[in-house]
């Protein structure tokens, strides 16, 4: 994995390396669908712009619909929006009114949790239209952030933590 400072004294942690490497990419969603196959999920809820890498192999695979959750201003249907501060500032997901149902079981992916903004505002829109998160799924967590605890006790499955 390559870092790179995105903003004076962050550092970020860059997944394309990970891509480059076809076994290491491939077995990074097989864990993922390994977890989640059977689980009844229907929506798996990628957030822009790294859970588009990573949320649609994992819903094909396991037989889900792909919801993305975008920056405001891209989606061209009728939207909800949730804003969020993050490490960096503040920001904001919109999805798509009408792409999830109420009582549908979701599962929200994205490729790193830091403090945990971004998976609780993914997390509150899906729950405003009725669906249940089943979990979080991220590649990386950098618990020194303590994303961990903002989550409310919803589970979070990483595949790697960053100290
Ligand atoms: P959080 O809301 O948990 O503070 O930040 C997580 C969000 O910001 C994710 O969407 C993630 O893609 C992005 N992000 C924050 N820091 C990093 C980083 O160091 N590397 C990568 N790849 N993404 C980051």
């Amino acid at each position: 994995m390559v870092f790179f400072f995105a903003t004076a004294g962050i550092m970020f942690q860059d997944i394309t390396t990970l891509l480059l490497d076809p076994k290491a990419f491939k077995d990074t969603i097989d864990l993922f669908v390994e977890r989640y196959k059977g689980k009844n999920i229907s929506v798996v809820a990628g957030i822009e712009a790294r859970g588009f890498i990573f949320g649609p192999p994992i819903a094909l695979a396991i037989g889900a619909k792909f919801v993305p959750l975008r920056k405001p201003k891209k989606l061209p249907g009728k939207v909800i929006s949730q804003e969020y501060i993050l490490e960096y500032g503040r920001d904001c997901l919109e999805m798509h009114v009408g792409a999830v149902e109420p009582g549908e079981r979701a599962l929200v992916v994205d490729d790193l949790i830091a403090t945990g903004g971004t998976l609780c505002a993914a997390m509150d829109l899906l729950e405003r239209v009725g669906a249940e998160v089943v979990e979080c799924a991220c590649v990386i967590e950098l618990p020194e952030l303590k994303g961990r605890e903002r989550l409310n006790g919803k589970p979070l499955y990483v595949l790697v933590e960053y100290v």
